[in-house]
């Protein structure tokens, strides 16, 4: 293993992939805070069009699911993620309105204002939160709903180290005014944002990856690149774990106008 600790955007896809195939959750969430953010959503009725955009295996999606009714489709740029997820609307006997679909959030097939609902936790970053936000308000209706987990700054200024990790991992990381200013300006009203608390990260995302870690490191032996991403998930945890009181995920709800 080298000793220097590489960015995230230097490992190969695949091996990601594999890694986040292992856990439920391929970002910090619980059902508590979806069904939290799902509060703020008035316009749902059984004929809506909701989608989930990123939505990795759909632990959250299943929830959105139980908890909203309408069509479900989720869409994700990774098959494997895809099969997990359909997998599981099955063993959920979700599947009759719950659907993952390969497709990528920056080039979506849908229609002018045919949505009700678009939905997306901590993967909106993957083309940038302003950009989606402007990208995806022609396919909601008038009063149709935008609601995002993002990584956010809780304070205007933070340690050295903590800031240096985040300008090479998501330059597009904001304070929460400054998110929402940005929502605005794209064309919602910003009906809420909440921080996720420190649960979302610490027992639903960080724990179950002690045991996928173990898993994948049997799996890839004496492979650097594998061992050098575990490297860079102990080293963002640690992070965390250090900084928890400058940086989190935030959600941003927004109603389009
Ligand atoms: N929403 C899930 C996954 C978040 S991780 C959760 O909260 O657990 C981010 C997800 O975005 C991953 O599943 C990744 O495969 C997906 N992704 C990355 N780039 C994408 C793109 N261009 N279009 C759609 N999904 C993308």
């Amino acid at each position: 293993m080298s000793n220097d600790i590489k960015s995230i955007n230097e490992f190969d896809i695949e091996l990601i992939c594999d890694y986040y195939s292992l856990v439920e959750r391929q970002g910090p969430g619980s059902p508590e805070i979806t069904q939290k953010a799902i509060s703020f959503i008035d316009n749902l009725n059984k004929n809506s069009q909701i989608v989930d955009l990123g939505c990795g295996t759909g632990g959250q999606t299943m929830v959105l699911a139980k908890n909203t009714q309408g069509y479900i489709r989720g869409y994700d740029i990774f098959p494997k993620f895809i099969n997990l997820f359909n997998e599981n609307a099955k063993k959920e006997n979700l599947h009759d309105r719950v659907k993952g679909l390969i497709g990528s959030m920056d080039d979506l097939p849908f229609r002018e204002e045919e949505l009700d609902l678009i939905w997306s936790e901590g993967a909106i970053y993957n083309i940038g939160f302003e950009r989606g936000l402007k990208e995806w308000r022609k396919y909601l209706k008038k009063g149709g709903f935008v609601a995002v987990s993002e990584a956010s700054w809780f304070t205007n200024e933070r340690p050295k180290e903590i800031e240096q990790f985040w300008l090479a991992e998501y330059p597009g990381i904001d304070t929460i005014p400054n998110k929402v200013i940005q929502m605005q300006n794209a064309g919602y009203i910003p009906v809420a944002s909440f921080v996720l608390p420190e649960n979302c990260w610490t027992d639903n995302f960080y724990k179950p990856q002690v045991k996928a870690q173990e898993i994948y490191l049997k799996a890839h032996k004496e492979n650097t690149a594998a061992e050098d991403f575990i490297a860079n998930q102990r080293h963002e945890e640690s992070l965390y774990r250090k900084y928890k009181d400058y940086y989190g995920y935030v959600f941003y709800i927004g109603k389009k106008i």
